[in-house]
């Protein structure tokens, strides 16, 4: 089968013929990859900053944004049937004994960094035509989400955070009603956040460099948020727009902005930085929450997407290709 995979030593990236995944466990399920998207995480380790290889291998097929239909299930998986449309989950657990959040199922919080990460740490990824893993690591995806659900993985990364908001900001026992959140950054993260904020009930701005208007300017006021460029706003004069800023997304990576966000952040405000990776976040959040964006805002969606062919991984993974995300079309669903 065709992957794409990285080899560190060499510091090549190429699409490799690999071994085709063959069911070991009686709860492994085979996967047919249909997307997979391309991120930072993916460039960077396309860059050689990181990324490592399985155990005895030289090289690490890449990709853990996906979306792929079974194919194929062990006779104890009981959750899953061929022709289902699955997003699989990313980040696997530690070995430890003392792991208290891996051997809780909550990995994302591992305390001994020994996880491992399909398509970026010592596991091979979703870049490949097929893959097989075990079903606790599939999440079951509705069919109406078939166009958008390569997105599921990204917006995990929003979901967890408000979370994780949810439980600070209880402690206002007066509530949060009319509070309002700046997000840092337009780009599939910033957007995918502004949106999951707005479902959220929160008055939402975007702020991010490039003055409106622009393609992601206009995204941003599909979904109802108020777009202001980092370029004619300084950070005082972003509050002076929003007033109290109870929230702040941040979805532009470790920079200054975020910096300069932070000296303006609300009286008993939070500020979240996303950059902090924590990849197994709460999907059935994730999709439930993209039915509702998919039902609100089905254009907007739709057309942060821009689909390339595996042929397309050099100019995806040098940073080179057009669109707000960018995702790989490995296989188009049996029907
Ligand atoms: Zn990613
Ligand atoms: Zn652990």
């Amino acid at each position: 089968m065709r992957a794409i995979a990285v080899n560190p030593e060499r510091r090549s990236i190429d699409l490799v013929e690999h071994d085709e995944p063959e069911l070991a466990e009686a709860t492994d399920v085979r996967l047919r990859m249909l997307e997979v998207g391309v991120c930072g995480t993916d460039r960077e380790i396309a860059a050689f900053e990181y990324g490592d290889p399985p155990p005895g291998s030289d090289h690490l097929v890449i990709g853990h944004e996906s979306l792929a239909e079974v194919l194929e299930v062990g006779s104890r998986v009981t959750s899953l049937q061929p022709g289902n449309l699955v997003v699989p989950m990313v980040r696997r657990p530690c070995p430890h004994d003392f792991c208290r959040p891996c051997r809780s199922g909550r990995q994302d919080f591992c305390s001994t960094g020994d996880f491992r990460e399909r398509g970026i740490k010592h596991q091979h990824g979703y870049m490949a035509e097929l893959v097989v893993d075990d079903q606790d690591y599939m999440n079951l995806v509705p069919e109406v989400l078939r166009n958008v659900a390569v997105l599921v993985e990204p917006l995990t990364i929003a979901e967890k955070a408000l979370e994780q908001v949810e439980h600070i900001q209880r402690r206002l026992p007066w509530g949060t009603e009319n509070h309002r959140a700046v997000v840092l950054g337009a780009g599939p993260v910033g957007l995918l956040g502004a949106m999951a904020l707005i479902v959220a009930g929160f008055d939402t701005w975007v702020y991010s460099r490039s003055p409106a208007p622009n393609d992601k300017a206009d995204l941003a006021e599909a979904v109802g948020a108020r777009y202001i460029s980092s370029e004619t706003h300084s950070a005082d004069e972003l509050r002076e727009e929003v007033g109290n800023i109870d929230l702040v997304y941040e979805a532009v990576g470790a920079s200054e902005v975020g910096f300069d966000v932070l000296s303006v952040l609300g009286t008993n405000g939070v500020f979240v930085f996303t950059g902090v990776p924590g990849r197994k976040a709460p999907f059935e959040a994730a999709i439930r929450h993209l039915t509702e964006h998919n039902r609100r805002w089905p254009d907007v969606l739709g057309s942060l997407v821009t689909h390339y062919p595996m042929e397309a991984y050099e100019e995806l993974l040098t940073g080179r290709a057009g669109g707000i995300k960018q995702v790989i079309d490995i296989a188009a669903p049996a029907s």
